[in-house]
């Protein structure tokens, strides 16, 4: 087998943040008296996707994106709050999320058999432990690597660089990103100089950004990585 090392994301990869998202704003909506409806769920992604876009162009900080994004969002709304209050409502919400993707744990728990198993992801570190534990995946990973706690944030070459300084006797040409996000995940690990599996189950044009394999469905990586 040509990898030792898996680096996975968690959003959008192995746990769903879709459905822990679409159920924590509508509890945060409904809290302002607010009904969730297309429109308003489209209006709070384009301005928290924005300022993400923002935080991984190095532009803005990380507590910049979670604190000013319910300030921005509301005030479209008429409404005015105290951003960073709702932000930590809003995670309360979040933490309760953990839907899995697919049967993301079946897969998981199968190829810790085989490889060494560590998550990579940007977020807020309790948040992340939290949704791993509650959906029975933590004991996949041999470490977590959450960007809050390292100081930098996918796709930065420095986060990787933490990555790899953690994990022992790690060797890069034996080591593959699993992910979802172009960006953040396949340029990162593309910037780290390690092959790249792009998760990409609604078939979206890569564009520039090129993964070494592209995969729809998570069932494909056993037999992609035993090879
Ligand atoms: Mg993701």
């Amino acid at each position: 087998m040509k990898y030792k090392t898996l680096l996975f994301d968690v959003d959008d990869t192995i746990l769903d943040f879709q459905d822990t998202e679409d159920q924590a704003l509508k509890a945060l909506f409904e809290a302002h008296g607010l009904e969730m409806t297309p429109e308003r769920k489209q209006s709070y992604q384009t301005i928290n996707h924005d300022l993400w876009q923002q935080f991984e162009q190095g532009k803005i900080t990380r507590d910049q994106v979670i604190n000013e994004r319910f300030g921005l969002f509301f005030e479209t709304q008429g409404i005015q709050v105290d951003s960073p209050a709702v932000e930590l409502a809003y995670r309360e919400f979040l933490n309760e999320g953990h839907k899995l993707l697919d049967n993301s744990d079946e897969i998981l728990a199968e190829l810790a058999q085989h490889f060494d198993l560590y998550v990579v992801t940007n977020g807020v570190s309790e948040t992340q432990y939290r949704r791993l534990e509650d959906a029975k995946l933590k004991p996949y990973f041999r470490d977590i690597f959450v960007s809050e706690d390292t100081g930098y944030q996918k796709p930065m070459k420095e986060y990787f660089d933490y990555v790899f300084a953690r994990i022992p006797n790690v060797k890069k040409q034996e080591t593959v990103i699993i992910g979802d996000s172009l960006t953040s995940d396949i340029l990162g690990g593309q910037l780290a100089g390690i092959d790249t599996i792009w998760f990409n189950p609604k078939k979206k044009n890569s564009g520039e950004i090129q993964p070494t394999v592209e995969i729809e469905r998570l069932q494909q990586l056993l037999p992609l990585l035993q090879h």
